[in-house]
């Protein structure tokens, strides 16, 4: 039976339930790694016979399995047998376990997947659920086949466990702020916030300035510089770092959950807070209020603009920096963002700063927000094969299948030797399912998922400067560049690469350029 798919583009209406009666064949991948995680062969063709069954596809016996040592492939032999084979119309659907099983790099799998689907054939990757090259699951594949293998196999059930269990606790989420430092949890897992004596005197300086009332934001600052104080980072304080300060009620040992978000909450934390430091902020907040009260806002009026792509925004031809420019004489097409002239052919010199602020916004943060919330797509993206309860679900299955079978052998309904073959095979599956589903950990992924999923909220937020704004951007992105006055990618930094990788972005700010 060859269904009508030769066409490019048919698969992109492609449902589960339209697969029914084709012709599918499996592919497996068997390498030391696979069988160390539990995914062998076994499990792989396991997870697709279950697939074919679930699905009513005719699955053929046919087995393309390659096996690879390390990180290298030896000759790709099996991949070049199921395109021809595929070429004679030997069938009409690839089933494989997972993306991480198609190919070492990204370009690798897709050169496959297209040459398959040039050929009017359909790969589905069964545990994640995914279509390869349908609309629907379009960014989850693009995601899954970026990520690194073992991120994409492990770490997400990791983020979204650790996450809940973090909060759960009481510990702040993010970055240490000022006089705090993350430092190891003594379990080993996961990090908290401790007080950095090292910072400790800044911060108590900063405190009991502007608990005192003669300080704005701004002179506080140049006041604490003047001193020789420095952020935990080591740069000079600034107007936004006394702001995040003095307003930031982990001082007095909360938290806040899901910050920016509409289930924002305030916590209270279980980091630990000196009472001097509790008490100089609570007396800040009554200067403030007073600051209101007698019109003083906190920010002073007149402020130069903040250009919160700066550092980040490059050339997509010379790769240096776009800085911000800023006139009084030229309002109406000021400000701008120019890069350097002279070294580069790349036009136009400059770009309207709200303009490419816009872009940013509308074409990268916007994307973030996929369903309800990136970092969930992402999750499922990864973990489509089951929650921990559908696994368990399964294991039960399991042991259900193998007291029915014990029954069936006391009443003699099975021969002793089709119970003992049919129960080390239950056997096998149960222990490969339970060895499967043990989570790895992975230290920094929490943190960025976080960060990454409250993005867009905090970008859009009111009460975050564009001081705030700069340090979002630089914190997730390496680079965002611009090419004829347009977004031409974006690259995150790497500790945000699984989460977001490069070449989704790529593909979509540019809106189908494949270049990569
Ligand atoms: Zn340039």
């Amino acid at each position: 039976m060859t269904m009508a798919m030769t066409r490019r583009g048919t698969s992109h209406r492609l449902t589960f339930e339209s697969l029914k009666g084709l012709r599918a064949e499996g592919y497996i991948r068997d390498s030391t790694l696979d069988q160390r995680d539990g995914s062998g062969p076994d499990i792989q063709r396991h997870d697709i016979q279950r697939f074919a069954e679930s699905y009513s596809l005719i699955l053929g016996q046919r087995w393309y399995t390659e096996f690879v040592s390390g990180r290298s492939v030896a000759g790709r032999k099996e991949f070049r047998q199921f395109i021809e084979d595929a070429r004679l119309d030997l069938f009409d659907v690839l089933l494989v376990d997972h993306t991480s099983r198609f190919g070492r790099n990204q370009a690798e799998c897709i050169r496959y997947k297209e040459e398959m689907q040039g050929l009017g054939k359909v790969v589905v990757f069964v545990s994640q659920g995914i279509i390869s090259g349908s609309d629907r699951d379009f960014l989850n594949e693009r995601i899954n086949e970026t990520l690194d293998e073992q991120y994409s196999r492990n770490l997400s059930r990791y983020v979204r466990a650790g996450k809940a269990e973090k909060a759960a606790k009481g510990h702040a989420l993010g970055h240490a702020p000022l006089g705090y430092k993350t430092v190891k949890a003594p379990s080993g897992r996961g990090v908290h916030m401790a007080p950095d004596e090292r910072i400790m005197p800044a911060l108590l300086a900063l405190l009991r300035g502007y608990a005192c009332g003669r300080h704005s934001f701004k002179t506080l600052a140049q006041h604490l510089n003047a001193q020789g104080y420095r952020t935990s980072k080591g740069n000079p304080f600034t107007e936004s770092s006394i702001n995040q300060v003095v307003t930031n009620p982990f001082y007095v040992g909360k938290f806040y959950f899901h910050k920016g978000k509409q289930d924002e909450e305030l916590r209270d934390g279980v980091h630990d807070v000196p009472e001097e430091v509790k008490t100089l902020w609570n007396e800040c907040q009554e200067v403030r209020a007073e600051k209101a009260r007698s019109g003083h806002p906190s920010p002073p009026s007149r402020q130069h603009r903040v250009y919160p792509l700066t550092g980040v925004l490059v050339c997509d031809g010379c790769g240096r920096p776009f800085h911000g420019v800023s006139t009084i004489s030229k309002p109406k097409s000021y400000p701008r963002m120019f890069h350097n002239w002279h070294r580069c052919d790349m036009r136009p010199l400059s770009v309207s700063a709200p303009m490419v602020e816009g872009e940013f916004a509308d074409r990268v943060l916007s994307q973030i927000k996929l369903d309800d919330g990136w970092e969930e797509a992402v999750i499922r993206a990864m973990t489509n094969e089951g929650s921990q309860s559908d696994c368990s679900l399964e294991v039960k299955r399991i042991e259900s299948a193998m007291a029915n079978l014990r029954k069936q052998h006391l009443w003699g309904v099975i021969t002793d030797e089709e119970f003992r073959t049919e129960h080390v095979s239950l056997e096998r599956q149960k222990r490969a399912l339970e060895a499967a589903r043990a989570p790895l950990m992975s230290p920094n992924l929490d943190r960025a998922a976080q960060l990454l999923s409250d993005l867009p909220a905090l970008w859009q937020h009111p009460g975050v400067t564009p001081e705030q704004r700069r340090e979002l951007a630089r914190e997730v992105f390496e680079e965002v560049r611009l090419r004829e006055g347009r977004l031409a990618a974006v690259k995150p930094r790497p500790e945000y690469a699984p989460l977001f990788a490069y070449s989704i972005w790529r593909y979509n700010v540019v809106g189908g350029d494949q270049s990569f």
